[in-house]
C-alpha cells in the first residue's frame, strides 16, 4: 500500500506559494504513478498574517476508498512526513489560539520524517524540538530561508529541492521519477530537475529516539468542549493596566494570555539598554504592543509576545541600539531587561555575542535580493 500524507508548515505569506507548490508537486508526482492525490489547507489559518505559522497538506492513495480514508479525518495527525518550511519553526507551531504551542513533530506518525531545509546541524536543529515520545528521523535539505511577500515569489528551488528529499525519505509517497516527470510538466526544466536529483542524493537523514530533543512542556490551554462555550461570538477586552511583576512602577500592557504569538518569529530584537536614551519611539511603534515600561523607564520587548517584525530596529533613532537577531540564537523568551539589570557587563557580552554570531537572515518583511548564487550553494 501507498498511501500516504504529508504535512507543510510554513509562515503564513511568506511561504504561502511555496506550501503550495510543494503539495501541488506531491499531487502532480504521485499521479504520474496511477496514484489519486489531494492537496488542501488546514481549514484556513487566514487571515495568514506574516509569518504566523500555517499548515498545507497532500495526501496519496492507491484508490478512492483509501483515500476517502484518510480524508475523514479532520485534520491527518498521522502524517509520514512532516516539512517544515522554514527551520525556525522546528521551536514549535501556535497557528492562532488553537492549540498553545504544537510542538512541530506532534503530527508526525511514529517512524515518520520531518524534513527541513536549513542550515543548521541535526544536533543543533534537535536542540529546538520538542520530545515526541516516539522515534522518528530528522532529514536536512541545505538551504537557508525562502522567504517571499503576499505578491511576489522567491524561485529559488526550495520547493523542487524539498520535492527531490522527499522521495528519498519517502518514496512510497512519490519517486523521484515521478518527480522529475511533474517538474519537467509541461515545459522541460534541466535546472530545476539538477536541483530537485540533488537534493535527492544529498539530504542528510538522522535517527531521533523517543526521548530526544526539547524537554520543555509547550505551553497550553484548555480548549472550552461545546457543553463550556459560551453562546455568540465572545471576544473579551482586555482587563486594565499591569504592573511590571514584582516591581515598584512601570507598566505591562494587558495581552491576550492565549495567543502569545512568538512562534510567528524568526528573528528577535535584541535591545542595548546602556545606550538607550528611552525616547519611547520603539514603544509607540510596535505593532504588536510589545514593549514592557520597566520601572527604571526604559523599553523592554516581551519576547512571549514579539512576532520579530522589525520596525523597532528600524525606528530606533540610536546606531546600533536595537539589531534584529537570528531566532535560531536563543533558547528562552526571558526578559533582556531583568538580564541587564541583573549584570550589565555579562549583559554586554552577552549582546555582543548574540549580534555577531549566527548566520544572518531575514525576518520576511524586508526580504530583498537575488538568489541565482543561493541555488548554486545550496545544490552543491
Ligand atoms: S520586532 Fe520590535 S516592533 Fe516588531 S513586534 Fe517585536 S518588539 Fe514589536
Ligand atoms: S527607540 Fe531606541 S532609543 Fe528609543 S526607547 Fe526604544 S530602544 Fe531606546
Amino acid at each position: 500500500m501507498s498511501t500516504g500524507s504529508v504535512e507543510v508548515v510554513y509562515r503564513g505569506i511568506f511561504q504561502k506559494s511555496l506550501a503550495k507548490n510543494i503539495c501541488r508537486g506531491i499531487v502532480f508526482a504521485a499521479k504520474k504513478e496511477g496514484k489519486i492525490g489531494i492537496a488542501f489547507g488546514r481549514y484556513s489559518d487566514s487571515p495568514e498574517r506574516n509569518g504566523i505559522p500555517a499548515k498545507q497538506f497532500a495526501v496519496v492513495a492507491d484508490s478512492e476508498e483509501e483515500m476517502e480514508e484518510n480524508l475523514s479525518r479532520y485534520e491527518p495527525d498521522n502524517n509520514d512526513v512532516t516539512i517544515a518550511a522554514d527551520d525556525t519553526l522546528c521551536k514549535g507551531v501556535e497557528s492562532w489560539a488553537w492549540y498553545g504551542l504544537q510542538p512541530i513533530n506532534k503530527l508526525l506518525k511514529e517512524g515518520g520524517t520531518l524534513l527541513v531545509p536549513s542550515t543548521r546541524s541535526s544536533e543543533s536543529l534537535i536542540g529546538d524540538i520538542h520530545r515526541k515520545g516516539k522515534p522518528y528521523n530528522l532529514a536536512i535539505v541545505k538551504a537557508a530561508a525562502s522567504f517571499s511577500g503576499l505578491w511576489v515569489y522567491k524561485d529559488d528551488h526550495t520547493d523542487v529541492r524539498l520535492l527531490g528529499a522527499l522521495a528519498k525519505v519517502a518514496p512510497h509517497i512519490v519517486s523521484l521519477e515521478s518527480v522529475v516527470a511533474a517538474i519537467n510538466e509541461p515545459k522541460k526544466n534541466a535546472a530545476k530537475e539538477a536541483s530537485a536529483r540533488k537534493a535527492y542524493a544529498l539530504v542528510a537523514s538522522t535517527a531521533i529516539g523517543a526521548d530526544n530533543g526539547n524537554a520543555t512542556v509547550p505551553y497550553k490551554f484548555d480548549l472550552p468542549g461545546w457543553k463550556t462555550m459560551e453562546e455568540g461570538l465572545v471576544i473579551r477586552g482586555m482587563t486594565g493596566e499591569q504592573k511590571v511583576p514584582g516591581r515598584d512602577g512601570g507598566y505591562v500592557p494587558a495581552r491576550n494570555p492565549t495567543f502569545k504569538k512568538f512562534s510567528t518569529r524568526t528573528m528577535r530584537p535584541v535591545v542595548n539598554f546602556d545606550t538607550c536614551t528611552e525616547c519611547k519611539i520603539c514603544w509607540l511603534q510596535c505593532p504588536d504592543t510589545c514593549f514592557d515600561i520597566t520601572p527604571d523607564g526604559h523599553y523592554d520587548a516581551n519576547m512571549e509576545a514579539c512576532c520579530g517584525c522589525g520596525v523597532c530596529e528600524a525606528v530606533c533613532p540610536v546606531d546600533k541600539c536595537i539589531t534584529m537577531v537570528n531566532e535560531e540564537a536563543f533558547k528562552d523568551n526571558g526578559s533582556q531587561w531583568e538580564m541587564w539589570t541583573k549584570d550589565k557587563k555579562s549583559y554586554a557580552a552577552w549582546l555582543s555575542e548574540k549580534i555577531s554570531e549566527p548566520p544572518p537572515r531575514s525576518h520576511g518583511f524586508h526580504h530583498v535580493g537575488q538568489y541565482a548564487g543561493e541555488i548554486a550553494n545550496e545544490s552543491s
